[in-house]
């Protein structure tokens, strides 16, 4: 192993793999040079780390809500004063642009913790129920959470942190995609002071060690962030071991323009979101349905945007949009691109290739379809990045049809000048989360998704709930 390898963190200490040589590197998609060499965990390493967060288990179930809280506010001031290099290593990792990494993707690390404690704060843990029982939550027990590379401090700070104010102990296994965000998180509640064994991270990739973590014996609990694909295999090599499973996965997001509203506002707006990130966000608005009377007009506009936004080095400030995470999904893109243009759609921006003026980088050109059936594969599959598609409606009616007839079922968004039409087409949704003329949600909110999308809800209040159990004493109460 070479100096400046990382390291996994078990009981409190960092570690080399017991018997496991291996190793992955992590590459900067920007430069397509490495950026990270992770020495990777085996079998036995994550049985040490699951038997290290059993031994902890009943000794911090037991510190009172207000040690636990106050242990995670030292854990929000390290990662306060070490902000800076948290954005570097996020940007350096996945390609955010340094203004998404300093305004979003790292502040979901602060914003996550400080709304967990806030809804620690309000919760009811436990009260009175029926004639003499007594109702109460309790943590659930040692739990494996698994994150994506996509947006790695949002998921790492949605899962440790109600899994560190409700009790429990825990295995990370982050991305191996993107480690340098995971490393310095495990740095910060290092030095806040958890007990050894409460926190543990074991680095490696899904094929080598995600069946051990999902089944082994010692752990009561999954929360995993990532494909469909994957998620379905975490559950069933759950499944032997009665383990709750909390699902958190793929997207293919709907934005309904209807002809009443501000089109040029929405469609631009809906344009840039879905490029946000690259559009590598689980609830992207992929899927423009727009009215028919006002589609010619909204695939001008949607063109248009496209072929100004601007991209750039995620080491430079303003407003560019970055490369895909790795050489994988700009294949994978330019894959689906090309299916799209076989199925008859209508390329009005971008197309197939690295984008103009880069010679390095996995830099995909921001592009837009229309003439778009929603049947077509990239109406349907998840693509991952700056891919928009615009498909026509004629009514109310078929808009929604459109808009779930997905095998996912993580966001809508809504764009209408009439609002009862905007919060009639929302109830109907089949999505965890709906959006109406661009409205943002913030950390109070449950994010997840319905179908294919998952079934666990993270964030404030939510989120604590997966990591609970409940517990009814009858006759506590005399
Ligand atoms: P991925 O499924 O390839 O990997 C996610 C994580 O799972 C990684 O840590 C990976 O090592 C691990 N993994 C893979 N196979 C595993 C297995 N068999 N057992 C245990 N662990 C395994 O996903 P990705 O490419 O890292 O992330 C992109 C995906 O994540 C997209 O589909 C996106 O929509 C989804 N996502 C969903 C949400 C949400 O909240 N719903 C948020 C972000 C990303």
């Amino acid at each position: 192993m070479s100096e400046g390898t990382l390291k996994s963190y078990i009981d409190g200490e960092w570690v080399l793999p017991a018997t496991s040589t291996d190793i992955v590197t992590a590459t900067n998609p920007a430069t397509e040079e490495i950026c990270a060499t992770v020495a990777v965990c085996g079998h036995d390493d994550v049985d040490r780390a699951a038997r290290a967060a059993r031994a902890a288990f009943d000794g911090y179930a037991a510190m009172s809500l207000d040690d636990r809280i106050a242990l995670v506010e030292n854990l929000i001031a390290i990662f306060e004063r070490r902000y800076d290099e948290m954005v570097t290593a996020i940007s350096t990792e996945m390609g955010a642009p340094y203004d998404l990494s300093y305004n979003s993707q790292a502040e979901c690390g602060p914003g996550h913790l400080k709304e967990t404690i806030a809804a620690a704060r309000e919760m009811e843990w436990e009260r009175k129920i029926g004639s003499n029982a007594r109702l109460v939550r309790e943590p659930i027990g040692v739990c494996v959470l698994i994150t994506p590379w996509n947006w790695p401090v949002n998921q790492l700070a949605a899962k440790i942190g109600p899994a560190l104010v409700a009790g429990c102990t825990m295995i990370l296994k982050p991305s191996e995609v993107a480690p340098l965000s995971a490393q310095l998180f495990a740095e910060f509640i290092d030095e806040a002071g958890f007990p050894a064994g409460v926190f543990n991270m074991v680095h490696g990739t899904g094929p080598a060690i995600g069946d051990a973590l999902t089944s082994h014996p010692e752990v009561d609990m999954i929360s995993f962030t990532g494909s469909t694909r994957a998620g379905i295999q975490v559950a069933k090599s759950a499944a032997d071991t009665v383990k709750r499973v909390s699902q958190e996965l793929g997207g293919k997001s709907a934005n309904i323009v209807f002809a009443d509203s501000d089109l040029p506002a929405s469609v631009k707006r809906g344009v840039l979101h879905c490029f946000e990130n690259a559009g590598q966000s689980c609830n992207a608005p992929t899927r423009m349905l727009v009215e028919a009377s006002v589609y010619d007009e909204a695939v001008a506009i949607a063109a248009e945007t496209a072929k100004a936004a601007k991209l750039g080095d995620p080491m430079e400030k303003g407003r560019h949009f970055g490369p895909v995470v790795s050489k994988l999904q700009f294949d994978k893109i330019q894959r689906l691109i090309q299916i799209g243009i076989d199925e008859g759609a209508q390329v009005v921006a971008g197309g197939v290739g690295r984008a103009e003026g880069f010679n390095r980088g996995y830099y995909v050109k921001p592009t837009v379809f229309a003439g778009v059936h929603n049947k077509m594969a990239i109406a349907q599959e998840e693509v991952f990045g700056p891919v928009l598609v615009m498909i026509p409606f004629k009514d109310e009616a078929e808009a929604i049809e459109i808009a779930n007839d997905t095998p996912y079922g993580l966001a809508a968004y809504v764009q209408s000048g009439d609002m009862e039409r905007a919060r009639r087409v929302s109830r109907r949704m089949r999505a965890g989360g709906v959006s109406i003329n661009g409205a943002g949600q913030d950390y109070a909110s449950p994010f997840g998704g319905y179908k294919q999308s998952g079934n666990g809800r993270e964030w404030g209040e939510w989120g604590l709930h997966d990591f609970l159990e409940i517990k009814v004493i009858n006759g506590f109460e005399g």
